[in-house]
C-alpha cells in the first residue's frame, strides 16, 4: 500500500493536509526560519504580553538560549471574565518592537475573524488557541491571512478532528499550517490537561503538517515542562512552544507553568542531543497506525 491510498479512510479524506505521495513535508520558511524539515524550532515568551519591559526582558533571554520565535499574547481567551484579557493593539505593538530588537519571529494568538488582519499586520505567525480550534469562521478567515497559522488541538478534540480544521484553514487557501499538541481533557486531575505525545507520531504519519508540542499548557506544571519537552525531541515533534517570564510566580496568566529564564536556558541546553533521536517518519506507511479496540 503506498502512503497516498485510501488506507483506513479516517485521515486521508482531508486531502490538503493528508500525507501524499507527492507532499509528504511541507516546509514554512519565514524569512531565514524554516519550519518542518530538519529543524528544531523552539517559540518561547510569556502567556501574556504584559509590559514593553517584561517582553523585551524576555525576548533577549530566550533569544540567548537559542530559540528562535518569541510567543506573547495580546488577545487572551481567559475562561473568567474577570481575568486579564490581553493588551490587544498595543500588545501587538511591543511584540513588534521585541521583533526589531533581536531578529525573532514573532507568535500571536487570534481570537475573532475581525482581528485577522490587525494581527497578521504584526505578526509571522498567527496562532488559532485550543477554545477556537472549531472557529469555523475564523478558520476560514485565516485562509486568506498570507502568514503560516499554529494551530492547536481543541481540548475535546480527536486528531481526526483538528486534522479536520486544518483543511478548512487550506481549503480556504492557506496550506502554511503548523499542528499543535497542547493537552486534551481526561479524567486526569494531577496535571492540568493530558499531553498526548503519541499524536506526535500519529500526526507525522498521516500528515505532511509541522507538528510542534506545548508542554506548558499540556502539563500545567512547570517541573514537569522540561521533561516533557525533551521526550517531545525525542518522539519526533518539529518544535515546542514554552512559556516564559523574568518572575514566573508574578506572571499575570499560567503563572503555575511557566519557566524562568534559567529553567528555560537549561531546558535548551539539556534539549541538544535528544533532538538528534527523532525517529524518520517517512518509514512508516499509515495502515500501520490502525488502532485495535477491546480485547
Ligand atoms: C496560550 O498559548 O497561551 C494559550 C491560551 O494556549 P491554549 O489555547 O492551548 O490554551
Ligand atoms: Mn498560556
Amino acid at each position: 500500500m503506498t502512503a497516498n491510498s485510501q488506507w483506513n479512510g479516517q485521515f486521508s479524506r482531508f486531502n490538503l493536509v493528508a500525507k501524499t505521495a507527492d507532499c509528504c513535508r511541507t516546509i514554512i520558511r519565514i524569512r531565514d526560519l524554516v519550519i518542518g524539515a530538519d529543524n528544531f524550532v523552539v517559540m518561547a515568551g510569556p502567556c501574556a504580553v504584559e509590559t514593553e519591559h517584561q517582553l523585551l526582558q524576555t525576548a533577549e533571554a530566550v533569544a540567548a538560549a537559542g530559540a528562535q520565535v518569541l510567543r506573547g499574547g495580546a488577545y487572551k481567551p481567559r475562561s473568567s471574565p474577570y481575568s486579564f484579557q490581553g493588551l490587544g493593539v498595543e500588545g501587538l505593538k511591543i511584540l513588534s518592537k521585541a521583533r526589531e530588537e533581536t531578529g525573532l519571529a514573532i507568535i500571536t494568538e487570534v481570537m475573532g475573524e475581525e482581528d485577522v488582519d490587525v494581527v497578521a499586520e504584526y505578526t509571522d505567525i498567527m496562532q488559532v488557541g485550543t477554545r477556537s480550534m472549531e472557529n469555523y469562521a475564523l478558520l476560514e478567515a485565516l485562509g486568506g491571512c498570507g502568514r503560516p497559522v499554529l494551530l492547536k488541538r481543541g481540548m475535546t478534540a480527536r486528531l481526526e478532528e483538528l486534522l479536520q480544521s486544518a483543511q478548512v484553514i487550506a481549503e480556504a487557501g492557506n496550506l502554511e499550517i503548523i499542528l499543535c499538541e497542547r493537552g486534551i481533557r481526561t479524567f486526569e486531575t494531577a496535571t492540568r490537561n493530558t499531553l498526548d505525545l503519541a499524536a506526535v507520531p500519529v500526526l507525522k504519519t498521516v500528515s505532511h503538517l509541522p507538528v510542534i508540542v506545548d508542554p506548558s499548557h499540556g502539563t500545567g506544571v512547570r517541573a514537569l515542562v522540561p521533561i516533557m519537552a525533551r521526550a517531545a525531541a525525542v518522539i519526533g515533534s518539529d518544535g515546542l512552544l514554552i512559556e516564559v517570564h523574568p518572575t514566573p510566580e508574578k506572571a499575570w496568566s499560567d503563572a503555575a507553568q511557566t519557566l524562568s529564564f534559567e529553567d528555560f536556558d537549561e531546558m535548551m541546553r539539556d534539549l541538544r542531543r535528544y533532538v538528534s533521536m527523532a525517529p524518520a517518519f517517512e518509514a512508516i506507511e499509515p495502515q500501520l497506525l490502525i488502532a485495535g479496540g477491546a480485547n
